[in-house]
């Protein structure tokens, strides 16, 4: 049935695939955590239906549909493939960019759209996040940010500020990954790299890893200028205009480069780059058509375990030499990675190819570890809890290295693993950089050091 959230028809087409049957729900970390239905998949989707209908939301509805994590754990747990990305990912935008002719949306509090306004307003801004870098290198050293942090009045009064210094690494000064690498080997291909906003800021040495990885696995390695955030926190938050200004400077970025592949090593961003298409649909922006430009650009995404992957089974398997890293890991799966692209397959092969690294999983079943973009900002009470659940499943393996292929996981986890003990918790590294150590031989140390 149309309406004016869905002229075609396509949201409540998706809604009507539910069949109701709950297979879903255990699945949810969010009803995991509450056992509530309407912060179930199954429940949400009433609610969707609901604003679909036109009928009044109420402020209930609008907080159950902000406590989706939006980990799409639902997603392969749904025997009737329900499309519930695509359908909270609509209803987020119903929320944050109010609809013309649709039932009007409770506001959020003058506090909460503070708070929103301040993490769009930096987060997606390398020069700005680098700006608040400065006195937050300043407040680590001094350990006011351990202070504030642990404050309970700070707690009570801005829970948000007290996720944010918490999660924050310890920073220091380190430098970014030049314009171009060329390849080791002879030249297998060439590729982009998306450096990302949190990634070019807090991991600067993820970056840096990747090229060096990609260029002994036989890459030139362009890093275009000019990029900046992809959109992928904006499109995760219902922020869609915003998401697509991103998105179309992302693209035109990468165009500019000539390259064919695009290399991310952010899940959350590869997820939302494989969505330009969808987002950018029917855009003609300036007399420009958007929707192609964004189709091909989505087209050459590849995660960093994906494309090499791909480039082994398609010209001659792996070339660069694995030293041993005798160490017992284990692979953390960011949902934006397993869940939202399907790519579980590819980083765990990629660890089993280094000798010495013994890969375990952690026991959780996959849930969440309470990352999702900014939900630890936002829901910082569910997000902790999450973590803390993270943080002992990881600890149960007995695990040294923890392995991730997101910055905001690996943010979440440090930050979980060190409030759960206070002795020496398993370090975490991106996958890129546990390759980079084994190629150049480097020692064990240099990653849980
Ligand atoms: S996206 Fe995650 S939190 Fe949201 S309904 Fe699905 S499983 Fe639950
Ligand atoms: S598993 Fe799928 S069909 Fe069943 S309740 Fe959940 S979303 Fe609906």
């Amino acid at each position: 049935m149309a309406g004016i959230l869905d002229p075609a028809g396509e949201l409540h087409a998706a809604a009507d695939d539910c069949v109701h049957c709950g297979f879903c729900l255990p699945a949810c970390p969010t009803y995991q955590l509450w056992g509530e239905e309407m912060d179930s998949p199954r429940g949400r989707i009433h609610l969707i239906t609901q604003m679909l209908d036109g009928a009044q939301v109420s402020e209930a509805a609008v907080s159950h549909l902000d406590r989706c994590l939006g980990c799409m754990a639902c997603l392969p747990a749904c025997p009737s493939g329900v499309r519930y990305d695509r359908l909270i990912e609509a209803a987020r935008t119903w929320t944050e960019e109010p609809q013309p002719g649709a039932a009007p949306v409770p506001a959020r509090s003058p506090r909460e759209r503070a708070v929103r306004a301040a993490i769009f307003a930096t987060f997606p801004y390398p020069r700005r996040l680098r700006l608040l870098a400065g006195p937050l290198r300043l407040a680590q050293r001094a350990g006011l940010d351990r202070r504030l942090r642990g404050s309970a009045a700070v707690r009570k009064a801005a829970p948000e500020l007290a996720a944010a210094l918490g999660v924050a690494p310890p920073l220091t000064r380190r430098g970014t990954p030049p314009e171009h690498v060329p390849a080791h080997w002879p030249r297998r291909a060439v590729v982009g790299m998306l450096t990302g906003c949190v990634q070019q800021v807090f991991f600067p040495d993820v970056n840096a890893a990747t090229a060096r990885v990609l260029a002994a696995e036989g890459c030139e390695v362009v890093t275009p200028p000019g990029q900046g955030c992809c959109g992928a926190l904006s499109l995760h938050t219902g922020r869609a205009r915003e998401a697509a200004r991103f998105a179309k400077q992302t693209i035109a970025a990468f165009e500019d480069a000539g390259v064919e592949v695009i290399v991310v090593n952010s899940a959350g961003c590869g997820s939302a780059m494989k969505e330009y298409a969808e987002l950018l649909a029917g855009d003609q922006d300036r007399g420009q058509d958007w929707a192609q430009r964004a189709a091909r650009a989505a087209a050459k995404v590849r995660d960093l375990s994906e494309f090499l992957s791909e480039l082994a089974d398609g010209s001659g398997g792996q070339v660069a030499v694995r030293h041993p890293l005798p160490v017992k890991a284990v692979y953390h799966e960011a949902c934006h990675l397993g869940y939202a692209q399907g790519i579980r397959r590819q980083p765990r092969e990629l660890l089993r190819t280094i000798p010495g690294l013994e890969l375990a999983e952690v026991g959780d079943g996959g849930t969440c570890c309470g990352s999702a973009g900014v939900y630890n900002l936002l829901q910082p009470a569910a997000a902790g809890e999450l973590g803390a659940r993270k943080a002992a499943a990881i600890r149960a393996t007995g695990a040294s290295l923890v392995i991730s292929a997101n910055p905001g996981c690996s943010l979440q986890i440090t930050s979980a693993l060190a409030a759960a003990d206070s002795g020496s918790a398993p370090a975490v590294v991106h996958i890129a950089e546990v390759l980079d150590a084994s190629f150049r031989g480097l020692p064990v140390a240099d990653l849980t050091g």
